[in-house]
């Protein structure tokens, strides 16, 4: 069996225990074993790194961004071989996991030139003979935490931008998904950037998560994963380390009468899906108006009725099976919270273990209608392939509804009125409006993030706004009276 390692100061260095990865369409297939590593490791990267990083700080930036071009050139080059062992490792299908290795090489060729836009200002000086300017400087070592639905893009675009304002990266990928990690630190390796600027530490959250975020060498976390998680990183890092997180969502799409169906459906069962669900952007809660709701209904459970559940890696497969064991006895735990709710399951919610399903963590996608806003069902993130749909009749309404959760992440609206477009734009809340479009999906030159509890009140992952996390203001006062 394949043996992993992690990386700390440019070697790759092993460590005393180990912990198995398996296939979640298939749990006989063992990836490998696994770093299961100890505070001791996390320490030994954090110091590696902090003497790494002035290097790497005064390195060039045509040098830098020669780095991040050379790692994209890598991932592009790997592409199918690493998508092939996302699909194995992850259970998405091959197709969107080609379509990850290919996004994370963009957003390395995106913050490669973005290096030389991150400065800062000048000020009018209030005094003859001084000149007032500000700088942007790098934090020094970051720590990145990532989970394991988008295992090489989420922890792609946060290392591309943290290197390229000139960081040292501590990166600690989901425990779920190790073997994309080291696919992408083998890209990183063969880059150029110099050791200990980059480094790996694969283990439990539950056993280093918090000696990382506490740790005394490091001046920024970034994280993806749970609300829970994310706000139990808030209370532990110092006053002086500041975090972006990026967390749970439990998005709302809104279908109202003149919307064209046949759009709204196919983008609906994309949204709700795609991932088999697990995806923070993804639909969870559909608001349709009455006058279309029936018709609306049939036609989306007729589309789910129509998707093929299967293993990622097998042509004509829709939807691949849940990560775990444990993720799906957590979406077939809502199933049954449903039926105890007394909300009616039109399709699917059923575990699907014969024949060729009896060695994955597969479950039929399913359609609750009607769900009313007090239920867990409309209020709770699950995380699966589960669609709550919820009637309404005017668009206060709906934005009502579209507003009662504890999550603001992102809300779509399927309208040909510009006004009611407009004004969900004004007044949800959410962090991402979508018009007509499916809530998943994201673009690398906007800010990316959510409101209330689907992200922190502090940075913007994606765009420009990136670089304003991983990099510090400091003020010069340049008098030159002498
Ligand atoms: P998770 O359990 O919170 O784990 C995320 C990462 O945090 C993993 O690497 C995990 O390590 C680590 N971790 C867990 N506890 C920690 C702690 N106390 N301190 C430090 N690190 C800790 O989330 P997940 O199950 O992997 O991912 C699903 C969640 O992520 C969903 O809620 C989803 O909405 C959210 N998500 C949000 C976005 C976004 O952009 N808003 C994108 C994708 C996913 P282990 O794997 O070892 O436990």
């Amino acid at each position: 069996m394949d043996m992993y390692k992690n990386f700390i100061g440019g070697e790759w260095i092993v460590t005393d225990e180990y912990q198995e990865n398996r296939n979640p369409a298939n749990y006989d297939d063992i990836l490998g074993l696994f770093p299961d590593s100890r505070p001791e490791d996390v320490n030994q990267a954090m110091e590696v790194a902090f003497t790494s990083y002035e290097l790497w700080r005064k390195t060039n930036l045509s040098e830098r961004a020669a780095c991040l071009y050379r790692v994209a050139d890598w991932l592009d080059t790997h592409a199918p071989r690493i998508a092939e062992d996302i699909t194995r490792e992850e259970g998405k299908i091959y197709r969107e996991a080609l379509q990850e290795v290919k996004r994370s090489a963009e957003h390395f060729r995106f913050y490669a030139s973005l290096g030389y836009l991150g400065g800062g200002h000048t000020y009018p000086a209030n005094e003859s003979q001084l000149t007032l300017y500000s700088m942007r400087e790098p934090l020094g070592v970051v720590a990145v935490i990532t989970p394991w639905n988008f295992p090489l893009s989420i922890p792609a675009r946060k290392i591309a931008a943290a290197l390229t304002a000139g960081n040292a990266v501590v990166f600690k990928p989901a425990s779920e998904t190790p073997l994309t990690a080291v696919h992408l630190t083998r890209a990183i390796e063969e880059s150029g950037i110099p050791p200990g600027v980059f480094n790996l530490v694969i283990g439990r959250g539950s056993r280093i998560g918090d000696v990382i975020v506490s740790h005394h060498r490091v001046h920024g976390v970034t994280f993806t994963g749970s609300t829970e998680a994310g706000f139990h990183i808030q209370r532990s890092v110092s006053p002086t380390c500041r975090t972006q997180l990026e967390l749970g969502g439990k998005n709302a799409v809104v279908v109202m009468d003149d919307a064209d169906l046949d759009q709204a459906v196919n983008l609906v069962v994309k949204g709700g899906y795609n991932l088999t669900g697990q995806a923070c952007t993804g639909t969870s809660r559909v608001l349709v108006q009455e006058s279309v709701y029936q018709s609306f209904l049939d036609r989306l459970i007729y589309a789910t009725s129509n998707l093929h559940v299967g293993d990622g890696r097998k042509d004509g497969t829709d939807v691949g099976p849940l990560i775990s064991a444990a993720q799906l006895h957590s979406v077939i735990d809502y199933i049954h919270i449903g039926i105890e709710e007394g909300l009616p399951l039109l399709f699917g919610g059923t575990i699907m273990d014969q024949g060729d399903y009896q060695k994955g963590f597969y479950v039929l996608p399913a359609v609750f209608a009607p769900v009313n806003r007090k239920s867990r069902l409309f209020q709770e993130e699950i995380f699966g392939p589960v669609l709550a749909v919820t009637p309404f009749a005017t668009l206060e309404e709906a934005i009502d509804l579209t507003n009662d959760s504890s999550y603001g992440l992102v809300a779509a609206i399927f309208t040909q009125q510009l006004k009611a477009a407009h004004l969900f734009a004004d007044r949800v809340q959410a962090g991402m409006i979508k018009i007509n479009r499916t809530t998943t999906g994201l673009a690398m030159n906007a800010p990316f993030g959510g409101w209330k509890h689907s992200s922190t009140a502090t940075f913007r992952e994606e765009g420009i706004e990136a670089l304003e996390f991983f990099t510090r203001e400091k003020t010069v006062f340049m008098g030159w009276d002498l």
